[in-house]
């Protein structure tokens, strides 16, 4: 790519975390911000684990018109004020719109700057060049690109340049499974094999989401759930960050219940994936 060395660079650190082509990150939480029952519950499940990053979703892109789109701007205050309560120091949140960006500054400030936030590309915007141009143009906000769904690896590496070459390198490029129409188990084909491959070309910290490739809470004939054993290939083959939906109570999660992990589980993930770190 014409811009391929505006991606060199040395790592970046935001709000007190750190993140390179060696750090490792466990961004669990919500797919969609929901109650603040819900939402204080999870972070309180990440600070007994020691995790201070989190997902959470507040401009939901939807498939479907009529299913739940996120509360958007009007729950900021009170998820940002639970986020500095229990020590959450970055959550990930997709924005959709340039405005969303303005959005989670303003309310961000107004509430004192208790927490950061990782601004996330979801795959619908692969190559949404106006919004990347936005997320590269403000130097605020990392961001977290997610590799377009049906795009070559080529294209989603273009949509990393339109960023980077705007100003913004604090990029994280996230895979999260393709499509293909073959037919799959999965909600998606699962990537994770291009970990090495991205973290070669680039210089970017690079992120699997198991979530949203397994699609689906599932166990596997050794009682293990599916996403554990996706996403320790993806710790395997040297991701940076795990992008992971739980959920306090899965059956009245307004998006993405059936494939969101429960708070029991937190910590066998979190003990897992350090383990199978430390191992390779
Ligand atoms: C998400 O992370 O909740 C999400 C919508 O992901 P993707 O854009 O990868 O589908
Ligand atoms: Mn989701």
């Amino acid at each position: 790519g014409r811009h391929r060395e505006d991606l060199e660079s040395l790592g970046f650190e935001y709000n007190g975390l750190y993140f390179d082509q060696d750090s490792f990150h466990i961004f669990a939480g919500l797919c969609a911000v929901d109650t603040p029952q819900n939402v204080e519950k999870m972070f309180k499940a990440l600070r007994e684990v020691g995790i201070t990053t989190s997902r959470m979703g507040a401009y939901k892109p939807r498939t479907n018109p009529y299913s739940f789109q996120g509360h958007g701007r009007k729950c900021l205050p009170w998820l940002f004020e639970l986020a500095g309560k229990y020590g959450v120091k970055c959550i990930a949140m997709e924005v959709t719109k340039e405005i969303h960006i303005e959005e989670i500054y303003e309310e961000l400030e107004r509430a004192g700057r208790p927490t950061g936030v990782m601004l996330q590309i979801g795959t619908r915007n692969a190559q949404n060049f106006e919004l990347l141009k936005a997320v590269g143009s403000q130097k605020e906000f990392p961001v977290l690109y997610k590799r377009g769904m049906g795009i070559t690896l080529e294209e989603s590496l273009n949509a990393c340049e339109y960023i980077a070459s705007e100003g913004n390198r604090n990029i994280i490029f996230c895979l999260r499974g393709v499509k293909t129409n073959l037919g799959d188990p999965h909600r998606n084909l699962v990537d994770f094999a291009h970990v090495p491959v991205v973290k070669s070309l680039t210089r970017l910290p690079v992120c699997v989401d198991p979530t949203h490739s397994v699609g689906r809470r599932h166990f596997a004939p050794d009682g293990i759930q599916e996403i554990f054993h996706i996403a320790a290939q993806g710790v395997i083959a040297g991701a940076n960050a795990i992008l992971v939906e739980f959920h306090p109570n899965p059956e009245e999660a307004l998006c993405d219940g059936p494939q969101a992990l429960t708070l029991e589980e937190l910590p066998h993930f979190v003990e897992d994936m350090r383990l199978v770190r430390e191992a390779y």
